[in-house]
């Protein structure tokens, strides 16, 4: 199976004619469940092949890569991150997760704390949520906004408009300094999400995972999807895609999202950094050295 080929219908790069409900969140490229053994040892192999771009990527010293998640609660965020970048140095990358601001947080603007987190060259970043929340759940809440104390005539009607604009060129400077920038969508289903939060309920090691306001949050279910649509529609671009991946089977998720990084790192010019003849002068040198003892 070409797993290259099917990563096109997942990605969006050119937002005008978007609509999320083109997405079905149940979708698995017609791989029936029991292709998920066969998907376990293509994730492997994703994960063996991100393991060996990384360590180009970090050699090299050139490139960096952001990879944004976002999505609602249960999609499966955090274990894609665990499972995908189970094989790689650990050295190389960085999760960050971004919550409600703190009050210093606040009294700046909102790309301050995210850029300070942004991957440095020979890197890989990963966002757990980004700014992007502040066009989806500040959107959704107008007493989360009202609470970020910006001076009042900024608060107009074309906000939500201009944080796209801003967005999308800090995304563009971000991918003009070699800092290349992913974002995913996990767009997991009303239902799996109800059912997903009935198990954290049944399953006692799991309770801990459970919050009651992320149940009240389905209450607003409509809003955000819509928010989602006109975020990834107004930010999706070339230089910086979405990927809208199905999350109502994880195992799915996890190899597309595996797939999805691979191919971003490919398609750097990375190599490892050739070594100068005087650097290969010195290189004999030592080697004469350490044969002599
Ligand atoms: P998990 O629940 O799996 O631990 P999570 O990402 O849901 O992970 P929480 O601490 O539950 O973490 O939630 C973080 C909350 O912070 C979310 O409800 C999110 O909407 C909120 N948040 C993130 N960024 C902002 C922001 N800029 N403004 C307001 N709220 C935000
Ligand atoms: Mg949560």
């Amino acid at each position: 199976m070409k797993i290259e080929k099917m990563l096109k219908r997942y990605r969006v790069d050119d937002g005008k004619r978007f609509r999320l409900k083109d997405y079905d969140p149940a979708d698995t490229h017609g791989l029936k469940s029991e292709f998920k053994k066969e998907a376990k040892d293509l994730l492997a192999d994703g994960v063996q092949e991100l393991s060996r771009l990384q360590d180009t990527l970090a050699a090299q010293d050139r490139w960096g890569l952001l990879v944004i998640l976002q999505a609602m609660d249960a999609a499966g965020k955090d274990g894609t991150i665990k499972h995908v970048m189970s094989g790689v140095n650990p050295q190389g990358v960085q999760v960050t997760s971004f919550k409600v601001p703190t009050t210093e947080e606040l009294s700046h603007g909102y790309l301050w704390r995210t850029s300070q987190q942004a991957p440095a060259r020979g890197r890989i970043g990963i966002f757990n949520r980004s700014y992007y929340e502040e066009v989806l759940v500040v959107r959704v809440h107008p007493e989360v906004l009202a609470n970020e104390k910006l001076p009042k005539r900024l608060m107009t009607r074309e906000i939500w408009e201009e944080r796209y604009e801003d967005i999308k060129n800090f995304e563009r400077y971000l991918t003009r300094n070699g800092i290349a920038v992913v974002k995913f969508f996990l767009n997991i289903s009303r239902k799996e999400q109800k059912r997903r939060f009935l198990d954290r309920l049944d399953t006692p090691e799991k309770n801990w995972k459970f919050s009651a306001s992320d149940a009240k949050e389905r209450e607003f279910w409509d809003a955000y999807q819509e928010a989602y649509e006109d975020a990834i529609r107004a930010t999706a671009s070339e230089f910086a895609p979405w990927y809208v991946v199905p999350a109502d089977h994880k195992w799915f998720t996890r190899l597309v999202v595996a797939q999805v990084l691979v191919d971003e790192l490919k398609g750097l010019d990375l190599e490892y950094p050739k070594v100068s003849g005087a650097q290969k002068k010195a290189l004999a040198e030592a080697r004469q050295q350490l044969e002599k003892e």
